[in-house]
C-alpha cells in the first residue's frame, strides 16, 4: 500500500511473540479506523536472534529498523542465554538498538484503573487521579560517564569509580521534551534532582529554570529525589510530568510501576530527535510463563498507543486504544497476573471489539 508508514516488529523471547502480536493487530485496527496504513515488518533481536545469526541485534535487523517510523518491541533474553560466560547476550541486542536509534529519552506514562486499585499495595484513596508520565534521561549520567573501572591500591585492597557526567545540552533536550509534553496535559513538571549534593544536578536544576521560561504555561517545580521517593508513594496524584537524570529515573520509574498493579500493564517509548521512536512494555520476557497464552498484553498494547501518538501524529488513534483497553478492564478482563483467567488472546480481542 502506497503511503503506508512501516513499523519494525521485533518480537524477541519468551511471551514477546505473543504479546506483540495482539498489539500489531489493535495498532492495525486503530490505523484502518483512521484510514491510514502501516506494514509491518517482522525482524530478529535478542535470544532468538543469538540462535539464528550468532547475534543479538543483526545487521538485518538494524537495516528493517533504519527504514522504519517506528520499532515495537517485546522482550529480549531468557535462561537458555543466561550462562555466566555466555560472550554474546540478548540484552546487547537492546543495548545496541537503543544506540542504533540515538533515542535519550525514555517515557514511561503511569495512570492506574480505578477497578485494578486491589492489585496495589496502597490504599485505593492515595491512588484517585493518578496520572503522571516518567521521563528518564537514558544516555548521560552516572551509567555511562568516564572514568570508570576499578584500580588496584598500593599496598593491597582495590578502588573502583563511576562518573556522573551531563552537559547543558543533554539537560536541555530532554527537559524540553518534558516541558512539551507537559503542554498536552495538566501542564505541570517537576524536576527531579539532587541538587543539595551532586554539582551536575545543580546544573541540571539551572538549565530546567532556564528551559521553563519559554513555557510560561506550564509550572515547574524543583524537587530532591529522596523525598520525591516517598511523594511518590505518600501522594502520587500530585505529579504531572516527570523529569529526571539516568539512574534516579531508573530507581523511580521502577517505583512509579507499583502504583498500577501489575508489570503487565505498563507500556514506555524510548525518544530521540525526530518523531521515530522505540516501543516496549516495562516488562521482561516472562519466560515461566511463555508460550502458554496466559500473558498480559496490556503494556504491549499501550506501547503500540504510545506509538501512534509520538512516531506516527495519530493521537487519536492513541486515544482510541487507550480507551478501549479502560473499557476491557472495567468490563472485568483480568489476565492471570491480574487474578483472572482471561488469555493473552482473549484479552487483545476483546481491546479490538471495544475499539469499534
Ligand atoms: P520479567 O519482567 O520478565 O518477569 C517478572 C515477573 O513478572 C514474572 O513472574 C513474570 O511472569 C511476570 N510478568 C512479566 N510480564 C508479564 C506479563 N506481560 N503478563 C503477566 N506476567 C508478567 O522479569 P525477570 O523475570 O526478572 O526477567 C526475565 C527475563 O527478561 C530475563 O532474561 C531478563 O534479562 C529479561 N528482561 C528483559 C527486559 C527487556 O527486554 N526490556 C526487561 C527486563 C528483563
Amino acid at each position: 500500500m502506497s503511503g503506508a508508514a512501516t513499523i519494525a516488529l521485533l518480537p524477541g523471547d519468551g511471551i514477546g511473540p505473543e504479546i506483540t502480536d495482539e498489539a500489531r493487530r489493535c495498532l492495525e485496527v486503530g490505523m484502518a479506523r483512521a484510514g491510514r496504513a502501516v506494514r509491518f515488518t517482522e525482524a530478529l533481536i535478542g535470544g532468538r536472534a543469538i540462535d539464528v545469526t550468532g547475534s543479538a541485534l543483526p545487521p538485518a535487523t538494524v537495516e528493517v529498523v533504519d527504514g522504519a517510523a517506528a520499532v515495537l518491541l517485546g522482550a529480549v533474553g531468557g535462561p537458555k542465554w543466561d550462562a555466566p560466560d555466555a560472550k554474546v547476550r540478548p540484552e546487547q541486542g537492546l543495548l545496541g538498538l537503543r544506540k542504533a536509534m540515538g533515542v535519550w529519552a525514555n517515557l514511561r506514562p503511569v495512570a492506574p484503573l480505578p477497578e485494578l486499585a486491589d492489585a496495589t499495595p496502597l490504599k485505593a484513596e492515595r491512588l484517585a487521579g493518578v496520572d503522571l508520565v516518567c521521563i528518564r534521561e537514558l544516555t548521560g549520567g552516572l551509567y555511562f560517564g568516564e572514568p570508570k573501572g576499578r584500580t588496584a591500591l598500593d599496598g593491597g585492597g582495590v578502588r573502583a569509580v563511576d562518573t556522573l557526567v551531563y552537559t547543558d545540552v543533554e539537560i536541555r533536550r530532554v527537559v524540553t521534551l518534558a516541558f512539551r509534553i507537559a503542554e498536552g496535559r495538566r501542564r505541570k513538571v517537576t524536576s527531579i534532582d539532587k541538587a543539595n549534593v551532586l554539582e551536575s544536578s545543580r546544573l541540571w536544576r539551572q538549565i530546567a529554570t532556564e528551559v521553563g521560561r519559554d513555557f510560561p504555561g506550564v509550572t515547574l517545580e524543583h524537587q530532591l529525589v529522596d523525598s520525591a521517593a516517598m511523594r511518590l508513594i505518600t501522594a502520587p496524584a500530585s505529579f504531572d510530568v516527570i523529569v529526571t537524570e539516568n539512574m534516579f529515573g531508573d530507581i523511580l520509574t521502577d517505583e512509579a510501576a507499583v502504583l498500577a498493579g501489575s508489570l503487565g500493564l505498563l507500556p514506555s517509548a524510548s525518544l530521540g530527535d525526530g518523531p521515530r521512536g522505540l516501543y516496549e512494555p516495562i516488562h521482561g520476557s516472562a519466560p515461566d510463563i511463555a508460550g502458554q497464552g496466559i500473558a498480559n498484553p496490556i503494556g504491549t498494547i499501550l506501547s503500540a498507543a504510545m506509538l501512534a501518538r509520538h512516531s506516527l501524529d495519530a493521537d487519536d488513534v492513541a486515544r482510541r486504544i487507550e480507551a478501549a483497553v479502560a473499557r476491557t478492564i472495567a468490563d472485568g478482563y483480568r489476565t492471570a497476573d491480574l487474578g483472572g483467567a482471561t488469555s493473552t488472546a482473549a484479552m487483545g480481542a476483546a481491546v479490538r471489539e471495544r475499539m469499534a
